[in-house]
């Protein structure tokens, strides 16, 4: 197989990060990488799903690491994964021998070792510097289901469904292989009755995800539904409003710089500083800017307003209000920042996901969540057009037309960063609108 087979199989198929923002993965081969990293850190608490699918499909997702080194030239392809996952590490550990220049980095049990930057630092002691990408330093990172998505289209088989782990208020805590386009009320029945009077939905994850409902649609990026009661205050939080938070900050930051000495970004030498900014955001100044532009450097992990502050302040909240505010006024990031050395106390500072899951109030729901056969059963699909970074699909299918899983339903826009999409059930197509295809299954 070519570059330009691969490439086309993977944006032919649709592959897209499984996870994240959903960057389209044909996008990402470059043949100037030196080393691919399969991110296996998983570490949002609660959620089991890449563990469970590297250990299920080690050869496939291997093989196909092994195929897109070879393709790129690359010197090294590292499995990182956390030494915790015992299944998955064995798993890999067993088939090691039958590739070359392959080898597995067993990371530490913290929180955000998924972050690429973190990973990357972690895997390979390389620091991406603020605002560039991982190629910068020669490294592609494609997540565990990217993979698996990417060895089953370059068999052919484009991207039709997604694993989603669903767990917290449920008597079956469960991870399912959802068709794209369902919808969180089709798969919670496979999870068993909700067990709290008053549900609320965690999209993904609970530091990074959003609150969602009954009808949010899966798409090629969810991860997982994490039910809570609605006066958990991990679901309090989400629904503060920015005026409110920073309200809080001018009444109770004390300055303490908890966020910042744990700051995952500040601890790799990333001028992203919380303290800072909420000193001159609490106390609206106007005169120091730096603060405010370097909210460009904040990868949203939460950890400095769920873990860090004492005080439930929101600085990840503030800044991402602002960086928004910043993008939207046509303010660009700063270009060309280089990243002071890594503290030596650094290590010290990681936060274990055991404390941080105790800290959300969410070790009772740390459960097994295996996958199961069982089929979602869905009466129709609404298949978003855009579940990737860039320009949307383009619809090529209408109203009465009659679809099969895996049938293209729309094209990747052509010249432009963008990916097929697919029929994810056998029936008739009920719309299409700008946004997105339905297709319905009842007879
Ligand atoms: S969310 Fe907070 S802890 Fe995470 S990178 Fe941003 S400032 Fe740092
Ligand atoms: S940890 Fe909380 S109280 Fe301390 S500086 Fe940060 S926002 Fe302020």
């Amino acid at each position: 197989m070519t570059f330009a087979e691969l490439s086309a199989a993977l944006q032919q198929g649709g592959v897209v990060g499984a996870g994240g923002a959903g960057f389209p993965s044909y996008a990402k081969l470059n043949e100037k990488a030196d080393t691919i990293i399969l991110n296996c850190a998983e570490c949002e608490p609660l959620l089991k799903l890449h563990r469970q699918v590297l250990e299920q499909n080690a050869k496939e997702i291997l093989d196909t690491l092994d195929l897109i080194a070879k393709i790129l030239g690359v010197k090294q392809v590292i499995i990182g994964v956390k030494e915790a996952y015992h299944g998955a590490v064995s798993a890999c550990e067993a088939l090691l021998p039958f590739y070359n220049n392959m080898s597995i980095a067993l990371l530490p049990e913290i929180y955000p070792a998924g972050d690429e930057i973190v990973l990357i630092y972690e895997a390979t002691g390389r620091v991406v510097a603020p605002g560039a990408l991982p190629i910068s330093q020669g490294i592609v990172v494609f997540n565990v289901e990217t993979m698996l998505n990417a060895w089953y289209a370059i068999q052919g088989k484009p991207v039709t469904h997604k694993y989603v782990t669903i767990c917290g208020e449920v008597s079956n805590p469960v991870t399912v292989l959802a068709p794209i386009g369902c919808t969180v009320k089709d798969l919670l029945p496979l999870a068993g009755p909700i067990t709290c009077a008053d549900p609320s939905y965690v999209m993904g994850g609970l530091m990074m995800g959003a609150l969602g409902s009954p009808s949010t649609v899966i798409t090629k990026t969810s991860n997982a539904v994490i039910v809570l009661p609605s006066d958990h205050p991990v679901v309090s939080q989400k629904q503060r409003k920015t005026s409110v938070d920073l309200h809080r900050a001018m009444a109770a930051c004390c300055h303490c710089n908890y966020c910042t000495d744990l700051c995952p970004r500040h601890l790799l030498g990333h001028p992203i500083d919380p303290a800072a900014f909420m000193r001159v955001a609490s106390h609206m100044k106007a005169d120091v800017v730096k603060p405010y532009v370097d909210s460009y450097f904040c990868c949203g992990c939460g950890l400095c307003e769920m873990y860090a502050c004492g005080q439930s302040l929101s600085p990840r909240a503030l800044l991402t209000a602002t960086k928004n505010g910043l993008r939207a006024g046509g303010v660009m990031p700063p270009k060309d920042v280089k990243p002071a050395s890594v503290p030596k106390n650094r290590d010290y500072r990681r936060v274990p996901v055991a404390r941080l899951t105790a800290r959300l109030g969410v070790t009772k729901y740390d459960l097994p969540a295996p996958i199961t056969e069982d089929e979602v059963a869905v009466k129709k699909v609404s298949i978003p057009l855009s579940q990737h970074i860039g320009v949307p699909a383009t619809p090529i299918v209408k109203v009465g037309d009659t679809v099969e899983i895996g049938q293209p339903i729309a094209t990747a826009a052509e010249g432009k960063l963008s990916v097929a999409i697919h029929a994810s059930v056998n029936g008739k197509v009920t719309a299409v609108t700008e946004k997105c295809v339905t297709v319905s299954t009842r007879k």
